[in-house]
């Protein structure tokens, strides 16, 4: 309890946050400072994708901490270049970027957009088509591009904001191409708006336009990338590739890390001084994504997230037809979504004091994005809490 009261004093009151203290967490299972252990499927915000304690991961961050943490970017470092290489490798796409965040691998992947249409005709008047119902980050840029008043509303002048079209509506996208349209972005899954996958012929359309008219087309996989979706990436499910792809969340399993990755048509735009970061990049982060790639091979992450994602589906499914309340259930693989017909806090909240941890994605969406090493009896475990918090909350 003091740590709550002392976190209210000391840390700025941006989160209305769960009455929770995490202490540490083992597998799926993570422990609060009176020892009580809670079932996780909400993995730090879809982050922590080989669960916690995995000895390996730790044992490549700790000998990282002993060789080196941090260079900068002036000086090569050994775990950068084999974390982007591995990502070239296994996206097929040219160049990396690798940066501390979700919403930094965004701003990037924007400035490429505008440095590739700069380099063809010098104007700075550029727009982006975005997404309605997206979330891109906190930045001011990537704000400009998040289709969600709620978030933009204070913070982004209305001349800054991108000219938004409806998800999976290729014909509203196409109606805003204009001669300013520098990009396309948006989220293979929408996470925070909701998770709603996208349709294959609305990326395929989005490919096309952006072919015919020599746009960049970002995908957006901070949350739906790495494995989460039942292939490495989400766009691979689809067979449409981006101009520019984003990642982070699950890229480091809880380091801070994020990459902008380009194809290459785009790759060359920026140019040395163009983008730069201090710590972006560095031995320790870096240590990890070239860790966790390895870890996904060896673990079968893919394969296993293909398993036990459509047996979550399934018993989620059951759940829609056994509670008047469920209006439907959404997603692929381990990035599934419940809609009620009222908002979820209160059934949260609920789960949480019996140890389940769910988070929302919007105001009636209980989302579920566990640690992806998640096996069927925690699947099982998972529903019993939930049906006794919604029948009881
Ligand atoms: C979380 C998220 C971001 C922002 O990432 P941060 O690491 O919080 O900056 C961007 N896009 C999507 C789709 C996200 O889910």
């Amino acid at each position: 309890m003091d740590y709550m009261k002392q976190a209210e004093q000391v840390i700025m009151k941006t989160y209305n946050r769960f009455p929770v203290v995490f202490e540490k967490g083992k597998g799926v299972y993570l422990y609060d400072t009176e020892g009580k252990k809670y079932l996780d499927f909400a993995a730090g915000i879809a982050v922590f994708a080989l669960g916690y304690g995995n000895e390996a991961y730790n044992q490549a961050l700790k000998d990282q901490i002993d060789k080196i943490i941090h260079t900068s970017n002036l000086y090569y470092n050994i775990p950068a270049i084999e974390a982007a290489t591995k990502i070239v490798k296994t996206t097929g796409m040219d160049k990396v970027f690798f940066t501390n965040s979700g919403t930094e691998a965004i701003e990037g992947a924007l400035k490429v957009a505008r440095k590739y249409a700069y380099l063809k005709e010098e104007r700075e008047d550029y727009e982006f088509i975005a997404m309605y119902h997206s979330f891109h980050g906190r930045s001011q840029g990537a704000l400009a591009v998040t289709g969600n008043e709620k978030y933009q509303k204070g913070f982004v002048p209305e001349g800054c904001r991108a000219v938004f079209a409806q998800f999976n509506d290729l014909e509203d996208v196409l109606s805003k191409v204009n001669e300013k349209t520098c990009g396309i972005i948006c989220e293979v899954v929408q996470g925070e708006g909701g998770i709603y996958p996208a349709k294959k012929e609305f990326l395929e359309g989005l490919r096309k336009i952006c072919d015919e008219k020599d746009l960049v087309l970002i995908f957006d996989e901070v949350q739906c990338g790495m494995g989460r979706c039942g292939s490495l990436y989400a766009h691979e499910l689809y067979g449409v590739k981006p101009d520019v792809l984003a990642l982070a969340k699950a890229l480091g399993c809880g380091v801070p890390v994020g990459a902008f990755v380009a194809n290459e048509r785009t790759s060359h735009a920026l140019v040395p001084g163009d983008h730069g970061t201090t710590y972006g990049g560095n031995p320790f982060a870096t240590a990890a994504v070239s860790k966790v790639f390895d870890l996904y091979e060896e673990l079968h992450i893919v394969e296993h997230v293909n398993e036990v994602g459509a047996y979550l589906k399934e018993e989620l499914k059951k759940l829609v037809s056994e509670y008047d309340c469920i209006k439907e259930n959404r997603g692929i693989g381990l990035m599934q979504g419940l809609e009620f017909d009222c908002p979820v806090g209160p059934i949260i909240n609920k789960a949480l004091s019996m140890g389940l941890v769910i988070i929302s994605a919007g105001a009636n969406i209980i989302r579920f994005v566990p640690p992806l090493v998640i096996e069927k009896e925690h699947v099982d475990e998972m529903i019993s809490i939930l049906k006794n918090a919604i029948e009881n909350h």
